[in-house]
């Protein structure tokens, strides 16, 4: 089959790789029909991560082609979505919603999904079929489903957004933008998007922001007291990362709001004393994406939600290696690689 290999930073080709096979009698493979290049797969283009010749890609859909002799819940021919780690979906953690640290988790993106075919591993907790196949225009969405927008629905969660509440979102990447939608469809009362891109603000809009703010740091946390009566934002979700943008959460925060941050950490360090003075609830790190799976499969399926809208570059897989420029160089927020 056809995957991505990166060999190196900046590196990036798509080359014949082994066929996958089952290994565990739990495992799935699916033929995938799309997937996508993460803003965190650029950690390692950029050489901010090691990386030698990696088989890249965690999020994917796609249609299961053969199942292990222990899989009871799927069958061939169910089209499904899964996140970007594999879970049983049945021991402690999982059964408390947080898949991503299952007992039994792994990491999809040693497997690699930018490629036609992959292994699921615990295949019947993982994955979550559609009620159907589903019609062309949907694929996109329910790309999303698989990372951007389970981990922006786990922000606005751990930030408590809901009715009567004003949310702030650090981050205008694919991740941020779905973390405002999650906030309307929590039925967040005010949501502010700091962005500085205009094509960015429009779907930020869209997706139900009603403020936009463009200042960032200090001034960004004290344009938010400025729109919040001088108190902050109830809930703030942080999805980029760095020392700015979590300090920028934290201040844009009120006394006993709350932080959900998701973006990768990349030498994040909180001084204490901030941390201490600003009586803020903390809580994030990778999504777990299957908690919320199979009510996104649900809006996205009946088309209340159009997640999808994120992908501003669709590219066939074998020119992934210009889907990477394109994220690099910021000429695309989120590329979509069909099959
Ligand atoms: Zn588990």
């Amino acid at each position: 089959m056809r995957g991505v290999v990166m060999y190196a930073p900046g590196d990036v080709r798509v080359e014949e790789r082994p066929d996958p096979r089952i290994e565990e009698p739990t495992d799935a493979i699916i033929r995938l029909t799309a997937t996508c290049i993460c803003g965190s797969d650029l950690w390692p283009y950029r050489g901010a991560e090691p990386v030698d010749h990696a088989p890249m890609g965690h999020e994917y859909v796609g249609v299961v082609e053969q199942i292990g002799p222990e899989v009871r819940t799927l069958k061939v021919g169910d089209f499904v979505v899964g996140s970007f780690w594999s879970s049983d979906n049945t021991c402690e953690i999982c059964r408390d919603g947080y898949q991503a640290y299952c007992v039994h988790r792994t990491l999809m993106g040693l497997i690699g999904t930018q490629a036609e075919k992959a292994r699921i591993p615990l295949a019947d907790g993982t994955l979550v079929a559609t009620p159907g196949m589903p019609e062309p225009d949907l694929i996109p969405s329910f790309l999303a489903a698989s990372d951007v927008l389970g981990t922006g629905w786990f922000a606005a969660v751990a930030a408590e957004a809901g009715p009567g509440k004003t949310v702030a979102v650090v981050g205008d990447g694919a991740v941020g933008l779905c973390g405002v939608l999650a906030a309307r469809e929590l039925g967040a009362e005010r949501i502010i998007a700091f962005s500085r891109h205009a094509d960015r603000q429009a779907l930020a809009r869209e997706f139900g922001a009603t403020d936009i703010v463009t200042e960032r740091g200090e001034a960004g946390a004290a344009r938010i007291k400025e729109l919040t009566g001088g108190l902050g934002a109830h809930s703030v979700i942080e999805a980029v990362g760095t020392q700015e943008a979590m300090m920028q959460a934290i201040a844009s925060t009120r006394p006993g709001g709350h932080v959900g941050f998701v973006g990768v950490s990349h030498d994040v360090a909180i001084p204490g004393d901030v941390l201490f003075g600003a009586g803020i609830h903390l809580h994030g790190g990778p999504a777990p994406v299957r908690r919320f799976l199979p009510e996104l499969v649900r809006l996205i399926w009946d088309r209340a939600i159009d997640p999808g809208k994120v992908f501003d570059l669709v590219l066939p897989l074998d020119e992934a290696a210009e889907g990477y420029r394109a994220m690099d160089e910021r000429r695309a927020t989120k590329v979509m690689l069909s099959l």
